[in-house]
């Protein structure tokens, strides 16, 4: 060891030196977490001079570098990103952005105390499912309705309430994989219930189902196949087959619809999400699907159909262990009131990113394009949360070149709000399309101050 570094070492502050300087630093922080951060950056150093360099040792620098590593510290790790992907429904971002209005809810509720499970008119105990309950028959015709944690929860309540012990009969084509660890053989076993498999991957046919079934069979159960498509030699039973045959025999059939939507894609210029009106048409007994994809609202399982299902369902034991919170219900319940009076299209981002027209994000994208020196390049954004595999939305991206884009995307994973970019051929590129209106300044401001510097 170099004889510096001994003289280095020896001249290192100790922790109550630093202490004595770090005042202001314990007035905000409390003490002991401040001689945390102490010896943490004092470790530090000293690695650095066993290491064989020179760190400066003043005390005024090293309590700078205790004043960012407490700001490190204190950094949440769960934070608001900008999302440039153009994945509009995007699982590892947080799924839907919620509307201005659902947050306003979910704090009026969340800062104080609420009706939660109170009946105002008689001053007795109420229900927590009423709030949501009729808002949601109203928007779907279904004669009943349960809200769980999301839709996972509601399969496995669904499933554990009517089919434990019992047969449940579902396509090979439809046992799926979805995002996250839920694969359907899985989540039915967990649930007690026998799967049985009918059908080849690719066909299924409406005889398969009605050949399956038994004394001991409890349910025929639909999944949405989800970010999973077939093309080519396929065939899937429709809906209205399963659901006559079930009733035939006295069966029911639950429908998991993934996504689901209340409003058709197709008239986006996207391919035709299966909405939850629909099943209930072609007459599935229990249609569940998740609060926080194209629904665009909080993290919830919604569960619709017959009512005595329903209130089997509500019954069971596992119904309380996936309740919701008084935030979520605050927060669907706002959703839900966006299409009731048919504005979601205008109130709830997911839906407003779907709508927005190719011609404003252009000339959003040259606007920045002109500021930052950069291209614009025709692209496409999907909607992601396992909805509309293979169908995408036309955009206009912003594009940056540069020699090493990955370590441009690294860098912009940094900054105060993270940007989470895109690479295409070699280009770092950025879709207006899921930036939020509220983010743009800040995400201009950024760009600016990472190429600017280049
Ligand atoms: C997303 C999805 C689920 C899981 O829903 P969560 O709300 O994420 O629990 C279940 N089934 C299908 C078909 C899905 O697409």
């Amino acid at each position: 060891m170099p004889t510096m570094n001994k003289d280095l070492l020896r001249a290192l502050p100790s922790v109550d030196a630093l202490l004595n300087v770090a005042s202001d630093l314990i007035s905000l922080y409390g003490r002991d977490f401040v001689r945390g951060a102490i010896r943490a950056v004092l470790d530090e150093t000293r690695q650095q001079v066993l290491a064989g360099n020179s760190p400066n040792i003043d005390e005024a620098i090293l309590i700078t570098h205790v004043q960012t590593y407490i700001a490190q510290q204190l950094q949440p790790s769960l934070r608001p990103v900008i999302n440039a992907t153009g994945v509009i429904i995007h699982t590892n971002l947080g799924r839907a952005p919620l509307s201005l209005t659902a947050l306003k809810a979910m704090q009026d509720v969340a800062a104080g105390y609420s009706t939660l499970e109170y009946d105002l008119a008689n001053g007795t105990r109420g229900s927590r499912h009423q709030h949501i309950e009729d808002i949601l028959l109203n928007i779907t015709g279904a004669e009943a309705a349960l809200v769980v944690n999301n839709n996972a929860a509601g399969t496995v309540l669904a499933l554990s309430a009517l089919a434990h012990g019992h047969e449940v009969i579902v396509s090979r084509g439809q046992l799926v994989e979805i995002g996250g660890g839920f694969r359907v053989p899985e989540i039915m076993r967990q649930s007690g219930a026998i799967l049985v498999e009918i059908g080849t991957t690719n066909r299924t046919r409406a005889a398969d189902y009605e050949h399956a079934i038994t004394e001991n069979t409890a349910l025929l159960m639909r999944v949405h196949s989800s970010n999973f498509k077939q093309i080519g030699f396929t065939e899937e039973t429709p809906l209205e087959s399963i659901t006559s045959i079930a009733h035939q025999h006295g069966l029911t059939v639950l429908d998991d619809l993934g996504s689901g939507s209340l409003i058709d894609t197709a008239q986006y210029g996207l391919d035709h999400e299966p909405t939850v009106q629909e099943s209930l048409a072609a007459g599935c007994d229990l249609v569940a699907f998740s609060g926080d994809k194209l629904l665009g609202g909080p993290q919830a399982g919604i569960i619709v159909g017959k009512h005595d299902l329903i209130q089997r369902l509500k019954r069971h034991p596992l119904a309380r262990a996936f309740r919701t919170d008084k935030l979520c219900l605050a927060a669907l319940h706002t959703t839900l009131d966006h299409y009731r009076m048919g504005n979601a299209i205008q109130h709830i981002p997911v839906w407003q990113m779907i709508a927005r027209p190719y011609a404003e994000i252009q000339a959003q994208a040259q606007a920045w394009a002109a500021q930052l020196n950069a291209d614009v390049i025709p692209g496409e954004s999907t909607v992601g949360g396992g909805s509309l595999p293979g169908s995408t939305l036309p955009t206009a991206l912003l594009s940056i070149s540069h020699p090493q884009p990955d370590a441009i995307a690294a860098q912009l994973r940094t900054l105060t709000t993270p940007i989470i970019a895109r690479i295409t051929d070699g280009k770092i590129v950025f879709d207006p399309r899921t930036i939020l209106p509220e983010q743009v300044h800040t995400f201009i401001q950024l760009l600016k101050g990472v190429f600017n510097e280049k």
